[in-house]
Formats: C-alpha cells, sequence, structure tokens
C-alpha cells in the first residue's frame, strides 16, 4: 500500500444497536486500520431521523468501547454537518451539475433508472422539489476484496442527493464527510458497493479524490437475507464479549488458537491486528451465518 498514512472509519447509522453483521463491519474495517499503523474514525450517520431509534448511538459507542475497538479522535454527528451539506446542493446546482427534480414516486413507478424527465425539462427550483446530481460516463474501481468493478452510469441514472423534505441524501453526505475527515481508505460492507458508483460520480463533480474501497462480505440469514435491525438481528451483548470476537474474527477467516485465545480478549485482538488480511475474504459476497465455523478449545 502506498506511503501516504491511512486514515479509515467506521460510520454506523443509529436506526437500532449493533448486531454481529455490523460488529463485523466495524472489526474489519478497524483491523485493517490499526493494521497499517492507521487512525479509525467514528462518524454517526444520523442525517435521517425517521429511521434513527432513540438511544441506539449511545449504544453502538458503548458496546464498541467495550470491545476495545477504540476510534482515534472525536465522533463526528452528521446531523451537525448540515450547513456544509446546504451550501454542496447550492453550488452543485448552481454549476448545472444538478438539478429540481419534480416527479413523484408514482410518476416513476415502473422505472428502475430515472428517466431524466425533470433535467430535459427543467422545473423551477420550489418547496416541492427534490434534487437530484446529473450523471454520466463510467466510472471503474479495483476493490480491494470485490476486484475490478464497473459502472455505466446510464445504468445507474440520475439520482436524489436532497429529498423533497429537505433531508440531505446518504449519498452526498457520506462523500462530503470522508472529505472532511480526510478518509483515503473505505472498508464497509458488500451491500453498500451498489451505492459507490453515485459517491464516485459526486466526487468527480467535486473534484475530490475517492479513497480506496474494500467491501467485505456481508453476514446473512439461511434465507439469504442480510442480517439487520429489519429482520431482527439481536444486539451484541457486550458480557460474551470473546466469543463474540472469535466468532467475528472466523467470519473475516481468523482463527486464534488455544494459546491465543487462553491469554484473552485485548492479546486476541492485538493477535487479529497482526494477522488480518483481506484476502481470503476475495470475491466472497455473502457468508451465512449459520456456515461460520468457530475454532474450539
Ligand atoms: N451508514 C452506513 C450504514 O450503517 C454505512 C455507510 C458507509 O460505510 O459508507 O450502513
Amino acid at each position: 500500500m502506498s506511503l501516504i498514512p491511512y486514515v479509515g472509519r467506521f460510520a454506523p447509522t443509529p436506526s437500532g444497536p449493533l448486531h454481529f453483521g455490523s460488529l463485523v463491519a466495524a472489526l474489519a474495517s478497524y483491523l485493517d486500520a490499526k493494521s497499517h499503523q492507521g487512525q479509525w474514525l467514528m462518524r454517526i450517520e444520523d442525517i435521517d431521523p425517521p429511521r434513527e431509534q432513540a438511544g441506539a448511538t449511545q449504544a453502538i459507542l458503548q458496546v464498541l468501547e467495550a470491545f476495545e475497538l477504540f476510534w482515534d479522535g472525536t465522533v463526528m454527528y452528521q446531523s451537525q454537518q448540515e450547513e456544509r451539506y446546504q451550501a454542496c446542493v447550492d453550488h452543485l446546482l448552481k454549476e448545472g451539475l444538478a438539478y429540481p427534480c419534480q416527479c413523484s414516486r408514482k410518476q416513476l413507478k415502473g422505472h428502475t433508472v430515472y428517466p431524466n424527465s425533470c433535467r430535459k425539462n427543467l422545473p423551477a427550483l420550489g418547496a416541492e422539489c427534490s434534487i437530484r446530481l446529473k450523471t454520466e460516463g463510467t466510472f471503474v474501481i479495483k476493490d480491494r476484496i470485490q476486484g475490478l468493478c464497473q459502472w455505466p452510469m446510464d445504468q445507474v441514472g440520475d439520482f436524489i442527493i436532497q429529498r423533497r423534505d429537505k433531508l440531505f441524501a446518504y449519498q452526498l453526505a457520506v462523500v462530503l464527510d470522508d472529505n472532511q475527515q480526510g478518509i483515503n481508505q473505505v472498508v464497509r460492507g458488500y451491500d453498500i458497493l451498489e451505492s459507490t458508483p453515485r459517491q464516485l460520480q459526486l466526487m468527480q463533480h467535486l473534484g475530490l479524490t475517492p479513497p480506496t474501497y474494500a467491501h467485505i462480505p456481508v453476514i446473512v440469514q439461511a434465507n439469504g437475507q442480510k442480517l439487520s435491525k429489519q429482520n431482527l438481528a439481536p444486539a451484541i451483548n457486550s458480557h460474551q464479549k470473546q466469543s463474540y470476537l472469535i466468532k467475528a474474527l472466523a467470519a473475516l477467516q481468523l482463527f486464534p488458537d488455544h494459546s491465543v485465545q487462553a491469554s484473552g480478549y485485548s492479546d486476541i485482538l492485538r493477535w487479529a491486528i497482526a494477522h488480518w488480511s483481506p484476502d481470503p475474504l476475495s470475491n466472497k459476497q455473502q457468508i451465512p451465518e449459520a456456515d461460520i465455523v468457530v475454532p474450539s478449545i
């Protein structure tokens, strides 16, 4: 990897407490940062109040601390960044790189890609508008886990950066905040890979340098569904942190032997930093939770 100091992050949405899938994502980004002597920053993505659960932010941060996944610096809260987001939307509108859209959900029913109706027939900027970003060309990345990925933007389409209710879209906030925090390495779940071309498009319009990406496989249930707050994945209980750690490491293809396990939680974590590599996860998109083999001691 390059000589530029590594700056990574974990950026949970506080829509509920951490579950096993999000613990694995946190651990992977932490191990990757620490094994590169990098910084691991924390950002709470609380820009969508209807999706948030009271107390979730504190619960997430407490579990991470209990698991000794200590972040560097202070926590960034997206809810406190709205002025910057608005300034960016205004700039993109002024440059003609974004435009107001009046299309209702009903009008767009049946379209998988936005048909550019308002790009062709620009409405006046009004209270009832969302704001869409113009997309063009093809984006290509070499993901450290998923390999070469490319997206022709005509298959992605112009997308919303500010909703009709004036809330800012995740795509906008994530790009601006990764830039603000100096993030140059993103390790996150495979489920977010499909958002990456939108983020790359935004970075191109804003003249920002993309980070390097590693999209780790997501943990799924027997029915193939990702573990999530919506399908009631149980919250992590930090009283059993060693067994959670061993299982999360097994999901990441790390298997500490008996003597490492016997030396206790902090030593297992240190061992994991020294042994972490994303290579065994190459091209994997999903890991069924039931297939995770925990080494017995
Ligand atoms: N906030 C997103 C989530 O909790 C993660 C965003 C990202 O890592 O880019 O799924």
